[in-house]
């Protein structure tokens, strides 16, 4: 979090609920909206697939999940790290909108708009939900904290405050996005909240307790002003924008196996990246989503702790980590990486209802002789075609794999299908049947036009 420099007070709230986005209601002549989900652990290459997509939308909405997100984005010669604003923040005709389901750090915020600035990205066009919660020093120190405390259990996570923060917003104690535009409610929230956890950080943990007037001089002194303007009623815009026949995309963070309810919990985030939490992160109804694009990449990688049943070691492993470049790009931490598992793939086509799947990285694979795909799990005795429910079960289960020959064919310069070599061809087709989903699009490396669009069928 950026440290607060500032210390004048908005005098004034400000708040309408008068939408101040381009679009107004008018007939309705399309009732889609686009959702891009990861079907395995995150890091799939949802920045690149979204920024595809952006080409042709009107609207871009992130929709749950805080500034651990880390999506790249290569144009152009230029890398974009973007971890909380959508990535269709660099397209001109593009409005882009953090949700009502997204948490907030201002001072994270507002440091990813310098940068984008910086770089000559006009980020004026950003929306942001008034009714999106805010991250709040106190739940930076509680991340930290309790994850010391669990010690060798700890979850890993990135320790930004943002499960704290959901976990306020449960509890019902959180302060929101729209809190900054009234300096008097926001205080007395802020000393509600801080009288509990200054107890708990006090007792507990035996830290010093936050500053009350420090942290209402940063937040309504410094970020409130600029914040401001950027806030809006985001579900109207987005409803505006469906009447008005707009296209919506719905960008997650994340991904399907680290959905607090569908992923492998505990070691999951605090969020729903599943389409379904696309409808409560946007205030969408289920109705109106038409794509919901998965996206997996050729093999599996995982970040931190938790099960991973196909998880590789040794000379694999790190041909697949020096190949694919799999560090967190945020954390710089090294990725566990196996070979690809179509249990997962079939559990996510189910929870997401996917109508189709971008496969990235499939490049990373070329040099390989033999694949390996996982078709099935086995624990004692028992053959599990879709991912067991139960945790212990998961922790001990075997993989079932076939091998299908390697394509050993460099695939960086493919523009179409006729470009893939019949083995990865094949490979992408078994991956097709396996996992019950069309296959749309095939990444073949990093580059914003490395996207081959092959529509092979399940
Ligand atoms: P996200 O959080 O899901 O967007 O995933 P990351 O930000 O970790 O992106 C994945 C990384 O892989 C980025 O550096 C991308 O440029 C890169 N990438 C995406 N698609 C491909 C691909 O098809 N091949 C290769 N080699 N790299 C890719």
């Amino acid at each position: 979090m950026s440290q607060c420099v500032s210390a004048h007070r908005l005098s004034t709230g400000s708040y309408t609920d008068q939408p101040k986005g381009p679009f107004r209601a008018g007939e309705r002549t399309r009732l889609s909206a686009t959702v891009v989900v990861g079907t395995q652990w995150g890091d799939e290459g949802k920045g690149k697939l979204t920024d595809l997509l952006a080409r042709d939308m009107d609207l871009v909405v992130r929709y749950q999940g805080g500034h651990n997100a880390g999506h790249t984005i290569v144009t152009g010669g230029d890398t974009f790290a973007l971890q909380l604003i959508p990535s269709g923040v660099l397209y001109p005709h593009i409005t882009p909108i953090i949700g009502n389901g997204v948490v907030v750090d201002p001072g994270v915020l507002l440091s990813e708009v310098d940068t984008l600035s910086a770089k000559g990205v006009d980020c004026s066009r950003l929306r942001v939900s008034g009714n999106a919660h805010l991250i709040m020093p106190y739940h930076h120190e509680l991340d930290r904290m309790t994850e010391r405390y669990l010690g060798k259990n700890r979850l890993g996570t990135t320790k930004r405050g943002i499960g704290p923060a959901y976990a306020d917003k449960a509890t019902r104690v959180g302060l929101r996005v729209q809190d900054l535009l009234d300096p008097k409610i926001f205080r007395q929230k802020l000393d509600v909240a801080l009288k509990e956890k200054n107890a708990v950080l006090a007792k507990v943990y035996n830290r010093l307790p936050l500053d009350g007037d420090a942290i209402a001089d940063c937040y309504l002194g410094e970020y409130a002003p600029r914040i401001e303007p950027m806030v809006d009623d985001a579900v109207a815009l987005v409803h505006q924008a469906l009447g008005a026949g707009k296209n919506i995309l719905l960008e997650g963070a994340q991904a399907t196996f680290l959905d607090l309810d569908q992923g492998t919990y505990p070691y999951v985030t605090s969020s729903n990246p599943c389409a379904g939490g696309a409808c409560t992160g946007a205030g969408i109804g289920p109705r109106e989503l038409g794509r919901i694009i998965g996206i997996a990449k050729a093999y599996v990688t995982r970040v931190g702790s938790g099960p991973f049943p196909t998880e590789l070691d040794g000379d694999l492993a790190d041909l697949l980590v020096d190949r694919g470049h799999e560090y967190g790009t945020n954390t710089g931490r090294r990725r566990r990486t196996g070979w690809f598992d179509t249990v997962m793939l079939r559990q996510a086509v189910r929870v997401n209802s996917l109508s189709e799947v971008a496969l990235t990285k499939l490049d990373v694979l070329d040099t390989l002789d033999a694949v390996k795909v996982c078709v099935a799990y086995e624990a004692d005795g028992v053959r599990y075609d879709f991912m067991p429910y139960h945790q212990s079960v998961l922790h001990r289960v075997t993989p079932v794999y076939e091998e299908l020959p390697g394509w050993r064919t460099d695939l960086s310069g493919a523009t179409d299908l006729s470009d893939l070599p019949t083995r990865a061809r094949d490979y992408v087709a078994f991956l097709a049947s396996q996992g019950g989903v069309p296959i749309q699009l095939v990444g073949v490396g990093p580059g914003r036009e490395q996207l081959v669009d092959i529509g092979i069928r399940d």
